[in-house]
């Protein structure tokens, strides 16, 4: 069989493959703590569940338009507004099965060969493997730990370049859970709005914040004709399984998008959208204490790593992610979460799964109970010990 050429610059995200060697482990008896997959580990909330179920048994069991129903559309335009302080209108939202549709077709509407893409590195692998994808040059932007995992505003400044198409941001991010703050996001306004470059701003964490606030880039001058809001369900709601996320872009944009998903999905799932009107317009409040609780395993698992010889973690802002470094252990990333997982039954992602910046990292998710993280901590502890 020959491939296309494109196939050999697709990358992958590395958290699926741990998650069936983790599997494979558990088949053969043992016991494995999970901490590798980007998932709440909290049911969907009752009333979304509900509003799906109603909506089975009311005929929306049917295709819908391509950009999603009018009604999450609105209700979507509604929350936006309402929580970015932008006025939406559901002309420029559109729906997808999942968030990460959104980054591809952005990517394939907007870069091509030629273009410079600037990303978060570490951050999420899809940016990168998109960017390689549509033949688009990606540059790197380092999070550095020196620096809370926050840009270096100079060293951003000096990768911007006359090619310079697209700028991704995730706030708060994953994997480091950092959070950009208003200042750095206002220099980084203004470089795009001089130089007319788009934003596609992945916020699908923006409710899952502990310290500090959410910002959203478009709400700087000359930004919302130029940003691509990402968002979704997935996280806030615990919905990760059902697959729907959204852009919210520029209208004459929507259109293209809403072409790209003509060609791809056709649409999201229509019983699914009706219960994301649900979800948007519904109480807040298990979405509301499942960040509590977030909040409280974070500590611990913060205070847990750092009584670590050899490990240090800073405390994250949002997402529901440790970023620890690993130096003091002498390994590389990649070893340690691999023998992590084979000697001591701990499922984590080398920090170079989000990136050569990743080296000398591994990423934790402590969306687990308590008890599983104290005993992960426990059997990270000892296996620690023994390198
Ligand atoms: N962006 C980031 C930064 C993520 O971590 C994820 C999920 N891991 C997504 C987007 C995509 O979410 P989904 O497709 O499940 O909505």
């Amino acid at each position: 069989m020959k491939l296309a050429k494109r196939m050999s610059r697709l990358g992958t995200e590395t958290a699926f493959e741990v998650l069936v060697r983790a599997r494979a482990l558990e088949a053969q008896g043992r016991d494995v703590v999970h901490l590798e997959v980007g998932e709440p580990d909290f049911d969907t909330p009752a009333n979304i569940i509900d509003a799906a179920i109603v909506a089975l048994k009311s005929g929306y069991t049917h295709y819908g338009p391509s950009a999603g129903l009018p009604e999450l559309r609105q209700a979507i335009a509604n929350e936006i507004s309402s929580t970015r302080g932008l006025d939406v209108k559901p002309s420029e939202v559109v729906v997808t099965p999942g968030a990460k549709p959104i980054m591809f077709f952005i990517i394939l509407a907007l870069a091509e060969a030629g273009d410079e893409v600037m990303y978060p590195n570490p951050g999420f692998p899809i940016y990168e493997s998109m960017i390689n994808f549509v033949g688009a040059t990606p540059v790197p932007i380092p999070l550095r730990e020196e620096r809370d995992f926050c840009f270096d505003l100079d060293e951003f400044r000096s990768k911007v370049s006359a090619k310079t198409k697209l700028i991704i941001l995730n706030s708060p991010q994953n994997p480091t859970g950092s959070v950009l703050g208003r200042d750095d996001l206002a220099a980084i306004a203004q470089i795009a709005a001089a130089r007319d470059i788009m934003v596609l701003a992945d916020e699908i964490y923006n409710r899952i914040i502990y310290d500090g606030e959410h910002v959203s880039i478009a709400t700087f001058p000359g930004m919302k004709e130029r940003t691509i809001i990402l968002d979704g369900f997935s996280k806030t709601y615990a919905m990760t399984g059902w697959r729907m996320g959204y852009g919210v872009m520029p209208e004459a944009l929507a259109e293209h998008v809403s072409r790209l998903q003509t060609n791809s999905n056709s649409c999201t799932a229509s019983f699914t959208q009706r219960a994301g009107v649900a979800a948007l317009t519904g109480p807040q409040e298990a979405s509301a204490a499942m960040v509590r609780e977030f909040k409280k395993r974070r500590d611990i698992i913060v205070a847990g790593l750092n009584a670590i010889k050899g490990v240090s973690c800073r405390l994250p802002k949002g997402a529901f992610y440790v970023f620890p470094s690993i130096k003091g252990t002498g390994k590389s990333s990649r070893e340690f979460a691999d023998r992590l997982l084979s000697e001591a039954g701990v499922a984590a992602l080398s920090g170079t799964a989000f990136g050569a910046y990743g080296e000398g990292y591994i990423r934790l998710s402590y969306a687990n109970s308590i008890p599983n993280i104290q005993k992960a901590l426990q059997r990270i502890e000892q296996f620690v010990a023994t390198l």
